[in-house]
């Protein structure tokens, strides 16, 4: 399910795009981050001035992309999308801001896997809006100084502390998005249930938002696949049976667990009687890279107490044999 290919990738960021709230008003939740970037831009906005660099950070699927097409929005300005891995050489890095217009946003998601040459070239663009080119080779070589129009680099990333100091203190708002409500993920079931014009019971919005893991991206997928058992089996409404029917099919526990976060779990159990267990070892063991479990699938365990770190390794908790039933040891 999450191990998809690059087509099934694309497919799905296209429907992602569909979805995207185009306003702060219509981006359900993260009241704290909402209201500091909505001063933020009002203040850039009097002031005429291209609004400070944003840093997002925070597990995948939570809204990052969003919040930086809703900030050039919100601020008027064209927003160019990029990221750390396609930006291979400072030449590329250059191409991209001289591009841009005044009070632009650049978007780079996955900040944290730029490289350090392209990193260097980055700071006097961010701080003084200028590059800092070589012309020529050898003994002929000499530096030219690039004035650059003004804009907003919003960066993303799963950890702000992937970056480098240098780098993260050039971002002047840094803001972290935390795992969704119930509440909310309901709410944001119920709109993109309007954007696919499909009647859904309140009962079922509840039943998708508790197993989403926290995270708006598995909200609405559960949503479309949940919509494919409705048009094929019921009368095309959703309410909660069915619901629940075709999430019990898609193998979504009622946390929201799957076969991953199951075969983590029980790998611990099974294999190292509950941990402690080091990250790369039980990276290897469910055959998934180390940095893979740690931005995505570990956070929501911790958040929900399932997992525990500590200095030996990673640990279930007396929740996790509780949730697959089985005796808790001693
Ligand atoms: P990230 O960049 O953090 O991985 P995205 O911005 O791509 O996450 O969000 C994933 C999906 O979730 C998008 O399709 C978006 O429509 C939806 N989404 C994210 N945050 C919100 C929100 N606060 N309100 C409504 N929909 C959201």
């Amino acid at each position: 399910e999450r191990m998809v290919s690059a087509e099934v990738q694309q497919e799905e960021e296209s429907l992602e795009n569909q979805l995207r709230p185009q306003f702060l008003t219509q981006y359900i939740g993260q009241e704290k981050v909402k209201n500091n970037l909505k001063v933020f831009i009002e203040a850039a906005k009097i002031r005429n001035e291209a609004l400070d660099h944003v840093l997002l950070y925070g597990p995948p699927g939570l809204g990052k992309t969003t919040l930086a097409t809703i900030i050039a929005h919100e601020m008027n300005v064209q927003i160019r999308t990029t990221s750390g891995p396609a930006i291979e050489r400072p030449g590329d890095l250059a191409a991209i801001l001289t591009a841009l217009e005044p009070g632009d946003v650049l978007f780079i998601d996955e900040i944290h896997r730029l490289n350090r040459v392209v990193e260097e070239v980055l700071y006097p663009a961010m701080e003084d809006f200028c590059l800092d080119i070589v012309i020529g080779k050898g003994p002929t070589a000499r530096s030219v100084r690039l004035d650059l129009p003004p804009f907003t680099l919003v960066g993303a990333t799963t950890r702000a502390g992937l970056l480098s100091s240098p780098l993260r203190d050039r971002f002047g708002v840094l803001s972290r998005l935390e795992y969704y409500t119930n509440d909310e993920l309901r709410n944001i079931v119920t709109r993109t249930a309007e954007v696919y014009q499909v009647e859904i019971e309140d009962q079922a919005s509840i039943e998708i938002a508790r197993r989403s893991r926290g995270t708006p991206r598995i909200a609405n997928r559960l949503l479309r696949r949940v919509r494919d058992f409705a048009q094929v089996k019921g009368t095309g409404t959703i309410d909660v049976e069915l619901a629940v029917n075709a999430l019990e099919r898609l193998q979504v526990d009622p946390l929201g667990l799957d076969h991953i976060d199951h075969k983590l779990l029980k790998g611990i159990i099974d294999k190292f009687r509950g941990g402690p267990v080091g990250l790369d070892t039980i990276a290897a063991t469910i055959g998934e890279e180390s940095h893979t479990i740690e931005d995505v699938y570990e956070p929501y365990l911790l958040q929900i107490g399932f997992l525990q770190r500590t200095p030996r390794g990673r640990m279930v908790t007396y929740k996790v044999y509780e949730h697959f039933k089985m005796e808790v040891p001693e």
